[in-house]
């Protein structure tokens, strides 16, 4: 039995074991890279559709991997959340977040993802508002994403974080919305500042402008629920002119850039007269 193993061994068990070690590597390498900063953030523009204004930016993690080259998040953060990395990461980043915000124009929000890994840690928001002490950076700037996945976990530790971060002037978005599955009532008992419409959605406008029904609804639900919005993924004039028809909105995409590093985004603010 063992021969015949062997040559079905030949067969099947190379990939895996190449699967098996990549996957090791890849975890010691996210190790690594927190120890060493190579974890770095980029940041995307969030604007203001109807003034064109700027308004601050969401702050996106890279990997910069000396063996990988660039590496996205929805790689490595499945990843650090698994191997119980997740807050550590974050709060590196975050804190480099900080310093990269303090110069920029005070009136410049800073928006960060936190990961429901996070959020079932019972002592995230005071960890969230001591960094925010430690780096001297207003909370009023600060803007944390959630997403819907966070709403199955507790929701009253939930609602309890959510509620201590408001109190000291944090603001609170929820993610990806309509991707999920939160309900009407969740929305409307959990004090969030605002919606941001997954750019799935968003992407339905770039084929034809009228067929935005499903944005459209949204939109009209955030209204009545006193609740602001951001769209994701604006992607061209077409669709920016169609959001901008369909109410006040913020915006973030491609049509306003990629996601850039620290210094090319205050060499931007610079341009702009907005550090
Ligand atoms: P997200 O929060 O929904 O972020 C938007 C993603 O869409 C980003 O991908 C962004 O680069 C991309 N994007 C922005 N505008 C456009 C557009 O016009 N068209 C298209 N096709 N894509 C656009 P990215 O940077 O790869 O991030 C993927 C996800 O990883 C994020 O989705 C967020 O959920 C997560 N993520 C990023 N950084 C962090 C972090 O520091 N912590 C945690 N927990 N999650 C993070
Ligand atoms: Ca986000
Ligand atoms: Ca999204
Ligand atoms: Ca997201």
């Amino acid at each position: 039995a063992k021969k015949q193993g062997k040559n079905r061994f030949y067969w099947f068990e190379p990939p895996m074991e190449n699967e098996l070690r990549f996957r090791n590597e890849l975890e010691a390498g996210i190790r690594r890279g927190i120890a060493l900063g190579e974890f770095r953030p980029y940041y995307e523009q969030q604007i203001d559709l109807e003034t064109s204004q700027l308004t601050g930016f969401e702050m996106l993690a890279r990997w910069e991997s000396p063996e990988m080259g660039m590496v996205g998040p929805d790689i490595f953060i499945p990843i650090a959340e698994e191997i119980g990395v997740i807050g550590d990461m974050s709060e590196r980043l975050i804190a480099q977040a900080f310093e990269d915000a303090k110069q920029w124009d005070p009136n410049l929000t800073l928006s960060v993802n936190i990961s429901p890994v996070q959020m079932r840690d019972p002592w995230f928001a005071q960890k969230l508002l001591k960094l925010l002490v430690k780096h001297n950076f207003p909370a009023h700037r600060l803007d944390i994403e959630i997403t819907e996945s966070c709403l199955h976990e507790n929701i009253g530790m939930v609602r309890s974080m959510i509620t201590s971060l408001r109190n000291q002037g944090v603001h609170v978005s929820l993610d990806d919305f309509g991707t999920g599955y939160s309900s009407l009532s969740q929305l409307r008992s959990l004090p969030f500042d605002r919606l941001k419409i997954d750019r799935s959605f968003i992407s339905e406008l770039k084929e034809d402008e009228h067929n935005g029904k499903l944005v459209d609804a949204i939109i009209s639900m955030g209204d009545g629920l006193k609740l602001p919005i951001t769209a994701e993924g604006v992607e061209n004039e077409k669709v920016l002119d169609a959001l901008r028809r369909m109410g006040k909105l913020k915006g973030q995409g491609y049509h306003y850039g990629r996601p850039e590093p620290a210094d090319q985004v205050l060499a931007r603010l610079e341009r702009q007269d907005l550090l």
